[in-house]
């Protein structure tokens, strides 16, 4: 089964509010097996909505409209989905009866366009909220010959989560044929999409049965495994296998196959080591021990650090000569080094880290381009040092930069 999931709501279209209720149901459908097919986003309008809803239930098996249930004038789902199916709607003096009484308990009067909330579509199931006045609705049936699943459902997230995971997965198990799924996620770091791609699409494209999607992100490749199976250890096993294939191809590149991040990845060696990490950062910002002290229990293994935005606290707090920088500049091989061999002699740790480069988008000169950036690795065994050159904004280049700093560790340690 598939399903369209229709977003309703002016708001969704401006640049201020974001449909994030789709993903949400996105997630809970593909537990049930059910993909989802289209994502639809409409403004409070009676005539694109009743289109909208047309349109869906005539391309896919389950279609759930969420957001204007309200009492307001543009709370036009009820009647545009029900125009659409071609079925009165009638108020239900009962649903009217309990909003009085949630009103009531809180002390207040109902005012009268709430009554709205009572109308339910002919046939269709009505959903307790727990979390608020209007109600969702279930309906099944057929439209234009083909056995449909629709559902009504409040915009408010917290309405729509507990609505839909109360009253609409069970619904929808008892509906659906049993299946399993079963998913993996392999992080890939220091290679690029195309490159990645290209030696992977050779295994994926064996297994025809396990969908594979690659997502690229600054720094870091995602590739999302996921198949379906009769049980779940046959689901379980054939993404597995992929898994495997994955690995022994791409090799050290790979940092993560069960879904932790590279800081995690990166605290689980420093502890499994037994050695500490002490950063100096210049062009990130702080960015660096940010990442790593998102991780709780970091403080075992993370020492800290400075952040030596000028020349004067690359020297006073990172003891980088005050020559090597007028010799080679502040964004350079040399003083990439000494930061990193600085702020691990002062911080006593067991590795230093040294960050220096260009963000952008102004300071960029011919010889030190936007996108330039030295990172530094100290330990005992001496300091190695990574020229990039990345691409993107500011953001993006000060992201980059984190995620080769954070890779050169998780390299010496592993
Ligand atoms: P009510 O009017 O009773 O609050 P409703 O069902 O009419 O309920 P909306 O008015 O459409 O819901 O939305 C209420 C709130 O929920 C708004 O803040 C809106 O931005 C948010 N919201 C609506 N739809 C979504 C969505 N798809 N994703 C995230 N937030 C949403
Ligand atoms: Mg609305």
């Amino acid at each position: 089964m598939n399903a369209e999931i229709v977003a309703i709501g002016s708001e969704l279209l401006t640049p201020f509010r974001q449909d994030t209720n789709s993903l949400y149901l996105t997630e809970k459908l593909n537990q049930l097996g059910v993909e989802v097919i289209f994502k639809t986003i409409v403004g409070d309008s009676r005539e694109h909505l009743r289109g909208s809803a047309s349109l869906a239930l005539s391309r896919a098996d389950i279609v759930i409209f969420m957001g204007g249930l309200g009492p307001t004038e543009d709370d036009l789902t009820r009647e545009a989905v029900a125009e659409a199916l071609q079925l009165e709607v009638h108020r239900d003096p009962e649903i009217v009866a309990a909003i009085e009484r949630r009103f009531a308990s809180r002390g207040w009067k109902m005012s009268a366009n709430n009554a709205k909330q009572g109308d339910v579509i002919a046939g269709a199931i009505v959903l307790p909220n727990p979390n608020g006045t209007a109600p969702g609705q279930w309906i099944s049936g057929k439209y234009e010959g083909r056995e449909k699943i629709i559902i009504l459902l409040p915009g408010p997230p917290h309405e729509l989560r507990a609505l839909f995971d109360q009253q609409c997965m069970d619904r929808l198990r008892a509906k659906l044929p049993p299946q399993f799924i079963a998913t993996r996620v392999v992080k890939v770091t220091g290679m690029g999409e195309s490159q990645c791609d290209a030696r992977v699409a050779p295994i994926y494209k064996r297994f025809t049965d396990v969908q594979t999607t690659i997502l690229a992100g600054a720094g870091e490749i995602q590739l999302h495994l996921r198949t379906r199976a009769d049980s779940l250890d046959a689901a379980q096993q054939r993404v597995d296998q992929v898994v495997e294939e994955i690995e022994a191809e791409l090799g050290d590149c790979v940092f993560s196959d069960n879904g932790d991040s590279l800081e995690q990845i990166v605290g689980y060696y420093l502890q499994m080591r037994n050695a500490t990490l002490a950063v100096a950062e210049s062009c990130t910002g702080g960015l660096l021990a940010e990442r790593i002290t998102s991780v709780s229990g970091s403080s075992r293994y993370f020492l800290g650090g400075a952040v030596v935005y000028s020349n004067q606290l690359k020297t006073g707090f990172a003891d980088v000569p005050a020559d090597l920088i007028a010799k080679h500049g502040a964004v350079s091989r040399e003083v990439a080094a000494a930061l990193a061999e600085g702020i691990r002699k002062r911080c006593q740790g067991t590795l230093g880290v040294g960050i220096t480069g260009v963000a952008g988008p102004t300071g960029g000169t011919p010889e030190k381009p936007v996108g330039l950036v030295f990172h530094a690795l100290a330990s005992d065994r001496g300091t190695e040092v990574i020229e990039r050159n990345f691409p993107g904004d500011r953001k993006r280049i000060r992201w980059f930069a984190t995620q080769q700093a954070m890779d050169m560790v998780r390299r010496k340690l592993m």
